[in-house]
């Protein structure tokens, strides 16, 4: 049962010189939470909702969203618990997505752009949230791909809207979820602080930032060495988003693969960014790597890595291989 997933309530990870860092959980699948409570994951920072339904012939009902989001909840119901909402194209083939016809599928209508063509999928979804998160203390609502301040309005729009049906009909649900963004677009970044006044909180996807950015298919090997996420130009981004975040107090985080990165995370904590979100597995590591860490001598760090622009430089101060 659901309820079998509660465990002890989790605690921050704290860096040597007593910073709080929030550590928490991507999840895919349901059956990844009790591995994320385990390993004491503050909460959900991602919860990809496309892959339960990967292998359907067609759209899951509302009720059947339901179901699978109740039980996330429930599992967690003092805690974040972020669900993306359908992040489909891409890399991520849903059978009942059509993209064949498409010569460049990571840039065509994918993610929020699919979700906001087809509203009744994108309502059916954002219902059956709204009605799983009730009771919940803090749930969150994320749209990714986000690439205008208008098609976040949009979709935040759709939210409200499905909130007065609900009420309408009768039927409870949560009335206060905060409602957020993936920051994984390059227009995302020169908006970021339009951007901060109106979302609830942030979430960098370096996964797809870095792809977009660098111009590098993340799934194509031959150029798998141009995919560098310590390039200078990603680095002065994930700083901008920082920045503008804790200006206009905006909760960041970082749920790509760069959160559970060793060489990366000290850059990360320095510019700022307090809550990663990661793959549970890699949970016991970034804990003690942070547990050993000053967050002063990662502000330096960060400002040395800001202050380089050639790859070459980054990839030697940081240790990692050039690659290219
Ligand atoms: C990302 O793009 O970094 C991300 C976390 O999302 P996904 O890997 O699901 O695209
Ligand atoms: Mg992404």
């Amino acid at each position: 049962a659901a309820e079998s997933f509660t465990g002890t309530m989790s605690e921050s990870t704290w860096s040597r010189d007593g910073g709080r860092v929030r550590l928490f959980a991507n999840i895919n699948l349901l059956s990844e939470v009790p591995l994320a409570i385990r390993s004491r994951a503050e909460g959900i920072g991602l919860y990809r909702s496309e892959f339960p339904f990967l292998i359907r012939s067609a759209f899951p009902t509302e009720t059947e969203q339901y179901q699978v989001y109740r039980r996330l909840f429930a599992a967690m119901p003092d805690r974040v618990v972020t669900i993306r909402t359908l992040d489909a194209g891409g890399e991520k083939v849903l059978s009942h997505v059509d993209s064949a016809g498409e010569s460049n599928p990571e840039l065509g209508l994918r993610s929020i752009r699919f979700s906001l063509l087809h509203r009744d999928v994108f309502e059916a979804q954002i219902r059956a949230i709204l009605r799983a998160a009730e009771g919940s203390v803090c749930p969150r609502i994320m749209f990714p791909m986000i690439s205008s301040l208008d098609e976040f309005r949009e979709a935040r729009s759709i939210v409200y809207d499905c909130m007065t049906a609900l009420e309408k009909e009768g039927i409870s649900y949560h009335s206060a979820p905060q409602i957020g963004m993936m920051v994984e677009l390059p227009a995302a970044l020169e908006l970021i602080e339009d951007f901060a006044e109106e979302a609830d909180f942030f979430s960098i996807g370096t996964n797809d930032l870095v792809q977009y950015m660098l111009a590098v298919d993340r799934s194509n090997p031959r150029v798998a060495h141009y995919y560098q996420p310590w390039h200078p130009s990603v680095l002065r981004a994930l700083a901008r988003i920082g920045k503008a975040g804790r200006a206009a107090g905006v909760d960041v985080s970082v749920c790509g693969e760069m959160a559970h990165e060793p060489a990366l995370i000290p850059f990360l904590l320095g510019v700022g960014i307090r809550t990663l979100s990661l793959d549970p597995q890699f949970m016991p590591a970034v804990q003690q790597q942070i547990q050993t860490m000053d967050l002063r001598e990662a502000e330096e760090h960060a400002r040395e890595l800001l202050g380089m622009s050639s790859i070459a430089s980054v990839a030697s101060y940081i240790g990692v291989e050039k690659r290219a």
